[in-house]
């Protein structure tokens, strides 16, 4: 509202003095982004007062009040459905949702079976390894078994627990499958299989041989805090340990992780055994009910008839909060998004009104199996037959120079365009549908999406050290000029 009656105020002034017509205010002149802006977002948004935005905690809410006191300011029109109260109508707050926390300090030690050999191995928390976020408590010693890739699936011919007694022990298994595998198998899946053979736990890790996914992420052997979504049973306690410690534990027995790797890819011989390590797991956790919020705002469309349809621009706002001792900040992941978000907001309300609706979305709990973005599409807040894209920003804060696009439900053309126009097509690579983010539950309505990374590696992903001093104020700015004239080509086109 105050940018508007400022807007106004100016432009009678202005009139007064010169006739300038309205328009040569609310012009064509491109607006202008301020990278400066989203960088002191991100490093705001990053800082231990928001402890890591986890869905449901005070860090969480504090930066869903953050977000929407932005839009308040900016004068975005409120597009949420249910609000607490007139101060917070900008925003959308349900549940229960779970809130995991692992709490401080996590203990995982390996020891030799071996007499003699009595020195134990002590990862560091964080680097070495990282309890699976929403494992319950435990205090176990148990031997530990290697179940290959953790498949048991005797009907398709591989079982990697054949003859293999596990009870009471901690299985091993390496993330991902082997390639001759035929199905996608997911890691809830490989958890299920572990607690109905009766072990006490796992240990997961990337083995040697990456992933082209993995590689391409520079995902590399580092643990990574993920939840596993075991919704319907009480989850397994786990770990995930580096590829480094994982090989190290391999030497110690006189074997070579890589060769076992290969060998099960290869040569389809399973090459689960037992070891001759025991590991010692202890940590305390806890499962607290919360609620999760949602914060959206609109510019309305301003044609008699588009007005009605919608674009969508999200970001998720929510990141892994503190665990184990560890402050998860998520500078990259995706307070990133968020202040591009933020930014975009803020030039495309000073600039000329769209033809369609503009709906910027600030979700949560997307780590959490994309909870806020899926609760919009269940009860969306504008026509979901209207919404002609939803476009995602997720990781724009590093990278090597260039985008990774994943258009889905739309020509690739339109996207394309747009890059060509602003003559950023040498720095935009477009691909297909994404398997992963807030896109994924409007692309199962139907909706086109776009989804927005920037590409390289992101070996900060998901760990700790996303921090904002590795962020890059260059690649914000070309990921903020291209979802800019994208959002501006969907929201004026004929
Ligand atoms: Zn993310």
């Amino acid at each position: 509202m105050k940018s508007s009656w400022g807007l106004t105020l100016f432009t009678i002034l202005l009139s007064g003095l010169c006739l300038f017509p309205l328009q040569a205010f609310t012009s064509d002149a491109p607006p202008i982004l301020n990278p400066t802006r989203m960088m002191q977002d991100i490093q705001t948004l990053s800082h231990p007062d928001f402890a890591g935005r986890q869905t449901g905690t005070r860090g969480g809410h504090r930066s869903a009040e953050f977000v929407a006191q932005r839009f308040h300011e900016l004068g975005l029109t409120p597009a949420g459905q249910q609000h607490i109260d007139s101060q917070h109508k900008l925003w959308e707050q349900f549940g229960p949702v779970t809130i995991s926390h692992i709490e401080a300090p996590a203990i995982l030690e390996f020891s030799s079976l071996s007499a003699g050999k009595q020195t134990p191995v002590i990862p560091n928390i964080g680097s070495q390894f990282l309890p699976v976020l929403d494992s319950p408590s435990i205090h176990a010693s148990a031997p530990i078994t290697f179940v290959g890739y953790g498949i048991s699936d005797p009907a398709r011919g591989w079982d990697e627990y054949e003859g293999l007694n596990v009870q009471n022990h901690v299985v091993m298994f390496l993330r991902g499958k082997p390639s001759h595998y035929p199905l996608h198998i997911q890691h809830t899946e490989k958890e299920r299989v572990a607690r109905e053979k009766g072990a006490v736990g796992f240990i997961t890790l990337t083995g040697p041989v990456l992933s082209r996914y993995a590689a391409r992420r520079g995902m590399g052997y580092q643990p990574l805090a993920f939840y596993t979504n075991a919704r319907e049973e009480r989850p397994l306690s786990g770990v995930w340990i580096s590829g480094e410690v994982g090989e190290k534990l391999f030497q110690a027995e006189g074997w070579d992780l890589k060769k076992i790797q290969e060998t099960l890819n290869n040569e389809r011989v399973v090459q689960s055994r037992e070891l001759n390590t025991l590991v010692h797991m202890k940590w305390e956790s806890t499962q607290q009910a919360g609620s999760l919020i949602n914060v959206l705002g609109m510019i309305p469309g301003t044609h008699p008839v588009l007005k009605h349809e919608t674009i969508i621009l999200g970001a998720h706002r929510d990141h892994f909060g503190e665990q184990a001792g560890l402050l998860f900040p998520g500078a990259d992941d995706n307070a990133s998004g968020t202040a591009l978000l933020l930014e975009l907001a803020r030039v495309l309300i000073t600039g000329k009104p769209p033809k369609r609706t503009i709906l910027f979305a600030s979700f949560s709990g997307e780590e959490q199996n994309l909870l806020g973005s899926t609760w919009f599409v269940n009860h969306p807040t504008r026509p979901l037959k209207k919404i002609i894209a939803m476009i995602n920003v997720d990781h724009v804060g590093i990278g090597n120079g260039q985008l990774t696009v994943g258009v889905s439900r739309m020509p690739k053309k339109v996207a394309k365009y747009v890059a060509n126009k602003t003559g950023l097509s040498h720095k935009v690579n477009f691909y297909g549908f994404f398997p992963g983010g807030d896109h994924v539950p409007f692309s199962q309505a139907a909706i086109p999406t776009i989804a927005v990374v920037t590409s390289g590696t992101h070996p900060h992903f998901h760990q700790s050290s996303d921090t904002f001093d590795t962020i890059r104020s260059d690649m914000l700015s070309t990921a903020a000029q291209f979802v800019l004239a994208l959002i501006a080509h969907l929201a004026n086109k004929p």
